[in-house]
């Protein structure tokens, strides 16, 4: 499959790796748009939160509870941060396998659209 968060993932690419676990991976964004921004990923393929369904949502709340410890670990937990997923065309989905960027360590444009 041509994609480049599976060959991320796969150690095909590299990549700035902050976390890893059996379902899920983290690293930083090669584009960041703040001190702190890092894509935590599921390693199944899923192409965007439309795919998501009732036999592979489980790896969601995973991710939160790993986006939940990595805030923590990069110390942004205190003062807070945002977890933003873009699903298709009209909210600018350039990489078609589900991921979400956790956004911090500065006080974050309050508008959301
Ligand atoms: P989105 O626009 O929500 O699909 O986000 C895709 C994100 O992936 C962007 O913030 C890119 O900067 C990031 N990205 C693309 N290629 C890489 C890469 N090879 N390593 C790390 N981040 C990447
Ligand atoms: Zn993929």
């Amino acid at each position: 499959m041509d994609c480049i968060f599976c060959k991320i993932i796969a150690g095909e690419i590299p990549s700035q790796k902050v976390y890893e676990d059996e379902t899920v991976y983290a690293f930083k964004d090669i584009n960041p748009m703040a001190p702190v921004h890092v894509l935590i990923v599921p390693k199944q393929h899923i192409a965007s939160v439309n795919e998501v369904t009732a036999e592979n949502s489980a790896v969601i709340a995973h991710i939160y509870e790993v986006a939940s410890q990595l805030a923590k670990e990069l110390g942004v937990a205190e003062d807070g941060y945002r977890i933003v997923t873009n699903c298709g065309k009209n909210a600018g989905q350039t990489v078609f396998h589900l991921h979400f960027h956790l956004l911090g360590g500065t006080p974050l444009k309050i508008e959301m659209c």
